[in-house]
């Protein structure tokens, strides 16, 4: 029996549940909001873990082509103090492919494959519990019924509320974002300190990452403890603004470092919200939710991992398990609670190291978690 399933958002957790159903000849409608693939830049890198994303693409079939996109070389990780001294220069062996580090948008770009993507079908709301099953509100007016609406829609999901009154909360860390372009060639000092992979500086409630993509573009996030209105007085729009502000926060930091933030193109504001590390609901029949639409976390590298399992997973169960559709969603949700929880446990007390008023507690928590 083929079951009419819709999922929400064409992130990693959509596409990959979509590319996984595909692979097993299911039938998958894909709504997104964005009115095209390319509608806004794609954002930085993402390290795919061998046990999570990696998996989930094995799952979808794309292992292969994953390993001939990514960057094993972009897991290298060095560590400064603010005064520039090196404290850590990790380097991953020549055969290291256990974190390989991939552009967002090359991942959207393996995962879209042939799938067929409605774009620019934002939905506003679903109803479940209609005598044709759930039914799926979109923002141009329209409507549709389906057996089941996978919620994969991010962190301001619209479908979390058909399972769940609770909404995300402000950490008390803000990153701010900002980029270099063909910085081999334009920046090389800066280069050079990046190194093939991450940089991150670590002061005083606060802290600068810088992180390779490919093609020589560099993603740099000053992350930093304030209230949510803290740019009450600045206008974001504002980049030489952003920048001056920026450049006093992190006074007295060593000018090497700074030059980040001298070169950074155009600033984003990036207040980090998260959902409760406890996050489950009572299974509602028809409807259930992946990714940050289920369990946003801090942005401490694991969130698209999680994303990418869980719809690999769920539509493998989907495809290849029994008749009965809810059953399968509940068993689901179970272990998708159970894992998502412990990372959720895992990255808050991260982010609460390594944006802490100890810089040596980011030091710590950096030697636990990666091997020498
Ligand atoms: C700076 C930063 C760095 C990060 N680095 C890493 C990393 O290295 N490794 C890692 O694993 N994770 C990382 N993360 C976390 C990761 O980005 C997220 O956990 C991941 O993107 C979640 O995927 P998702 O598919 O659940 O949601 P999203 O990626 O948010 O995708 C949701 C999709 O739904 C669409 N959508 C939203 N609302 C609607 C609607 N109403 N109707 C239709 N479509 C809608 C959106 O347009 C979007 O395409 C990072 C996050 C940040 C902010």
């Amino acid at each position: 029996m083929r079951h009419r399933i819709a999922v929400v958002g064409g992130g990693p957790a959509g596409l990959t549940f979509a590319r996984v159903l595909h692979r097993h000849d299911h039938p998958v409608t894909i709504l997104e909001r964005d009115p095209a693939p390319d509608a806004r830049p794609p954002g930085g890198t993402l390290d795919l873990h061998e046990g999570l994303g990696q998996l989930a693409l094995d799952k979808a079939g794309l292992l292969a082509e994953f390993q001939a996109l990514s960057r094993p070389e972009g897991q290298a990780m060095r560590i400064l103090d603010t005064a520039g001294t090196v404290l850590r220069d990790w380097r991953p062996d020549p055969d290291d492919r256990a974190n390989p580090e991939i552009d967002r948008g090359q991942l959207r770009d393996l995962l879209l494959g042939p799938l067929d993507v409605r774009w620019g079908r934002g939905v506003t709301k679903v109803v479940p519990g209609t005598r044709d099953g759930v039914l799926v509100y979109f923002a141009d007016g329209g409507q549709e019924t389906f057996d089941l609406v996978v919620g994969a829609d991010g962190a301001w999901s619209r479908i979390r509320p058909a399972v769940s009154s609770v909404t995300p909360h402000y950490t008390g860390v803000t990153a701010m974002e900002t980029s270099l372009d063909d910085v081999d060639a334009r920046h090389p000092d800066l280069a050079r300190l990046i190194g093939d992979g991450s940089l991150a500086v670590y002061g005083m409630n606060r802290s600068l990452v810088a992180q390779r993509n490919s093609g020589g573009h560099v993603k740099v996030y000053a992350r930093f403890r304030a209230p949510l209105d803290w740019h009450t007085n600045l206008d974001l729009a504002d980049a030489e603004a952003v920048r001056s502000s920026l450049l006093a926060l992190y006074d007295g930091w060593a000018a090497p470092v700074l030059d980040l933030l001298h070169h950074g193109t155009a600033f984003v504001h990036r207040p980090l919200y998260v959902l409760p590390v406890t996050h489950t609901w009572t299974h509602v029949f028809g409807v259930t939710l992946l990714g940050d639409a289920a369990h946003l976390m801090p942005p401490l590298g694991v969130g698209a991992n999680l994303a990418m399992l869980e719809g690999a997973e769920l539509a493998e169960t989907i495809a290849t398990g029994s008749e009965d559709l809810d059953k399968a969603v509940r068993a689901f949700e179970e272990q998708m609670w159970v894992r998502a929880g412990r990372w959720a446990k895992i990255t808050t007390a991260g982010l609460e190291r390594l944006v802490s008023p100890d810089p040596a507690e980011a030091l710590a928590h950096f030697d636990q978690v990666q091997p020498s």
